[in-house]
């Protein structure tokens, strides 16, 4: 094939844009390092999956001045979603301005909620997500309802959710991609931190990649890593991407390229690549890797010794009181929402020292939540390069926040009946939420891509993927990075790009 198009990465971002572009008589290659997952025993083990690391990449990454550490970060047709959590959230519509935190100022996006907002309808229909408007209170508008009903509570999370509104709070539904019939047929587990190897979670191979391969000009090149870009002789635009393809090194040049590695893969793209300056492609800004985010996210137990939680998959009720303020003129806490039930072997992964007959029992007595704040851009927050090898320097910012909403939802929790209530902070190993990296703005000055996710340097090169997003607000970012790509597809196939 000789494509139009190269598309880098099938996740969130590159299948989504892929789906946008099907039918656009473009001829679209993908370029994605990974393989299509298998089902496998491992893939609903939770030993597995969380004590042996399973599906975790045999890679290495560096904590800036620090230890090395194995990322969860995950290659495989669909990229991350394969193993996310489904949970299929806007930003609020107050998300898109700027918003004074504890820790500053989360600064406004280039265009506001209205014009992103019929790509969220979109985004939703193609992720065929369920859920239901009217509860929450931070709700944005929405011009198309859910086309399918919620994922229903089970008993104990039913509930734990009267129990919230008890206290006066407003629990809602979370909008969720699972078809919870579907998924509990490959096996009785929850869905977060799973991989998926069948049609049950609505992720970025099993909705818009195969939507988009039904497209006769669409194709999928798997084991394909690519290394750098090469940039034209008069530097405006890509000239080539290199990539080893099941041990070959080879290239192509397509008319556009579309970089959706993911947003810490994006950027190392990027920084690798020669250019004349030396600090990598599309990076006049020098904010390429820089205002690296991921949020700041606290699990927690709550535990009543005289109840058990026998839910399967528990992850059906968010809690959005606090995400705009934590009452009484103070600023945004975030967001609050169930995780995927947890058991012993979950627990036993991060708690290494406890006996195992404790954790068992915990697990078997505990509702989990995920507490999750925002986290501020900053410019020293970056992923850097050094050789091979990828350099973490995360700074969590506005802690506060997220301190400030354990010990609200702490003190919830507690007056709700469970008289023990555990927390503890997601480490560093997990760059879930990752975002930021190659963001867009108005001002080529600050900013390496236009509103458009264009390249202000380099004409025919676009990023999409969660690099673009200038901040994280407080919630899971999939669904905002497929409403972008759909709305940048819709772009490019308007402005007649890959033909010109
Ligand atoms: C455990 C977990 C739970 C999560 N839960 C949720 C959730 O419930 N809701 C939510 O909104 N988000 C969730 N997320 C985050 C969500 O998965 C990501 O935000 C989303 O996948 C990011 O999309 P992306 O396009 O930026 O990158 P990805 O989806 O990760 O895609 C990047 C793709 O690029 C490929 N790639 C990388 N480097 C190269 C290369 N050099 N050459 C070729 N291909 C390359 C990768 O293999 C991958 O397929 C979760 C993530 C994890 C890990």
């Amino acid at each position: 094939m000789n494509p139009d198009i190269v598309i880098i990465g099938s996740g969130i971002g590159g299948a989504t844009v892929a789906a946008g572009l099907a039918g656009s008589g473009a001829k679209i290659l993908i370029l994605e390092r990974g393989e299509r997952l298998a089902p496998t025993p491992q893939a609903r083990d939770t030993k597995a999956i969380f004590l042996d690391g399973h599906f975790r990449p045999k890679e290495m990454w560096r904590e800036a001045g620090g230890q090395r550490f194995n990322p969860g970060n995950y290659y495989v047709v669909g990229g991350n979603s394969k193993l996310f959590g489904a949970v299929f959230l806007r930003y609020r519509r107050e998300d898109f301005s700027a918003m004074e935190h504890y820790g500053g100022v989360s600064p406004a996006w280039p265009f506001a909620y209205a014009e992103l907002e019929p790509w969220y309808s979109r985004a939703e229909q193609l992720f065929r997500v369920r859920g239901e408007l009217g509860d929450d209170p931070t709700e944005p508008h929405h011009s198309v309802p859910y086309a399918f009903a919620p994922v229903p509570d089970e008993p104990p999370i039913a509930r734990a959710r009267q129990e919230l509104k008890a206290l006066g709070l407003h629990p809602a539904s979370l909008p969720l991609g699972v078809d919870i019939d579907a998924w509990l047929a490959g096996g009785r587990t929850g869905w977060d931190a799973f991989p998926n190897t069948g049609a049950g979670k609505m992720d970025a191979e099993t909705a818009p990649l195969a939507a988009a391969l039904a497209d006769k000009d669409i194709e999928l090149a798997t084991g394909a890593n690519v290394g750098h870009l090469e940039l034209s002789p008069d530097g405006r635009a890509i000239a080539a991407v290199h990539y080893r393809h099941r041990g070959q090194t080879t290239k192509v040049s397509p008319k556009l390229v579309i970089l959706s590695a993911g947003a810490i893969m994006s950027s190392a793209i990027l920084l690798r690549s020669p250019s004349p300056k030396g600090r990598g492609l599309a990076n006049a800004s020098d904010q390429v890797g820089r205002n690296f985010m991921n949020h700041n996210s606290v699990a927690v137990l709550a535990i009543d010794p005289r109840r058990r939680n026998d839910s399967v998959y528990q992850k059906t009720v968010m809690l959005n009181d606090y995400y705009l303020s934590g009452g009484k003129g103070g600023r945004p806490l975030g967001n609050v929402q169930l995780l995927g039930k947890v058991d012993g072997n979950v627990l036993a992964a991060n708690v290494r020292l406890a006996p195992r007959f404790a954790l068992d029992w915990m697990a078997g007595h505990s509702v989990d939540w995920s507490l999750v704040s925002e986290d501020l851009p900053d410019p020293e927050s970056r992923v850097m390069v050094d050789g091979d090898e990828i350099v973490l320097q995360w700074r969590r910012s506005n802690m506060q926040a997220s301190d400030e909403l354990k010990r609200v939802m702490s003190a919830n929790l507690r007056a709700c009946g469970y008289p023990i209530v555990l927390t503890r902070l997601i480490d560093k190993r997990t760059p879930s939420h990752q975002c930021g990296t190659v963001r867009m703005g108005l001002d080529p000055a600050t900013a390496p891509l236009d509103v458009f996710c264009r390249s202000w340097e380099h004409r025919n090169l676009f990023v999409v993927d969660a690099g673009f997003m200038p901040t994280s607000a407080a919630v899971n970012p999939a669904l905002t990075i497929a409403a972008q790509a759909l709305r940048v597809a819709d772009h490019i196939r308007h402005a007649d790009l890959a033909r010109s």
